[in-house]
């Protein structure tokens, strides 16, 4: 056992070395990420609980790595978080969705709203609704096509400029979904503050709703909570008919989730697409 322990801590030890390596490279090479087309979207589609029908897509973002292959948000986005670059990539992201609009649009699709996922340093950024309203006008695209969900934990901090940036966004006919929703630190109190339209009930809630009465209760108390303040409400991590069926009960207006579709490159997505 001894031994064991011994072969454990050195293999622990490489493996953090390798990650502190990793996440010090990664910070390196994101700069050139960008401007060597590297970053990749795939679309989740939102799905009406009712109808079943896609209502608009999650973009997601993904590093095709030269050396590390294909790293997931996770792994890199906290990495660049408290740098600037995450305006970059934000920037990026928010570019490349209006490039993919106006594609469909020219290919005769009838367009869904597409929602990014912003990093609570960027939403305290007032260049975020000035970059949005320049990019819209650019592409010709109505603003309220694009979307944006901000984690629960981003709404902590500097309360004053998000909820500036916010109200800008709010103008511009923008819907502001706060995501994981239940897991973070900041007091319920936030919901008065900010000018939110969407809670999306975290995976973790999502996962074991069907069966745990634990997670059950906690949906049905965000699911009723929503609904008395006149927000509307994402399930996340749908990945069972059970579930689907727990949330549809319960009220849910949208979910998404592998029982629908995994995030999809977008050439995949045409087919979800309808042509008026
Ligand atoms: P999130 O916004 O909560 O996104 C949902 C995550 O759950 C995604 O992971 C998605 O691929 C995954 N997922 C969707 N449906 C299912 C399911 O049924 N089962 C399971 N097990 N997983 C499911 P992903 O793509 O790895 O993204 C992780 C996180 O990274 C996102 O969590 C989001 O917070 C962040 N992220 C992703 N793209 C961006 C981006 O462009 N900018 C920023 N700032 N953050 C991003
Ligand atoms: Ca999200
Ligand atoms: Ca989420
Ligand atoms: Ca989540």
């Amino acid at each position: 056992a001894k031994k064991l322990g011994r072969d454990n801590f050195c293999f622990y030890t490489e493996e953090m070395g390798l990650f502190v390596r990793k996440r010090i490279q990664i910070e390196a090479d994101l700069p050139d990420a960008i401007s060597q087309n590297q970053l990749l979207l795939n679309y989740q589609p939102k799905v009406s609980c009712l109808t079943n029908e896609v209502v608009g897509f999650e973009v997601l973002l993904r590093w095709l790595h030269p050396e590390f292959g294909l790293i997931p948000p996770g792994d890199f986005i906290p990495v660049v978080e408290s740098s600037g670059l995450i305006v970059d990539v934000g920037e990026w992201v928010l570019t490349e969705v209006a490039r993919q609009l106006v594609e469909w649009r020219k290919a005769g699709y009838e367009l869904l709203p597409v929602a990014v996922n912003i990093s609570g340093f960027h939403l305290h950024d007032e260049s975020l609704s000035l970059f949005i309203k320049a990019l819209a006008h650019q592409y010709q695209l109505n603003p309220s096509l694009l979307e944006v969900e901000i984690t629960e934990n981003a709404l902590t901090g500097d309360t004053d400029s998000s909820i500036a940036t916010m109200t800008e966004l709010k103008k511009l006919g923008i819907k502001l979904s706060v995501d994981d929703f239940g897991t973070g630190y900041s007091s319920l109190s936030y919901l008065k503050k900010f000018p939110i339209d969407v809670l999306k009930i975290d995976r973790s809630f999502i996962n074991e709703c069907a069966y745990n009465p634990d997670d059950a209760a906690i949906c049905m108390a965000i699911i009723s909570l929503a609904k008395s303040l006149g927000l509307k409400i994402v399930a996340e991590g749908v990945e069972s008919l059970e579930q689907l069926e727990f949330i549809q009960q319960q009220g849910c207006d949208i979910y998404q989730g592998y029982l629908y579709s995994r995030p999809l490159p977008a050439s995949d997505v045409e087919v979800l697409l309808k042509r008026p």
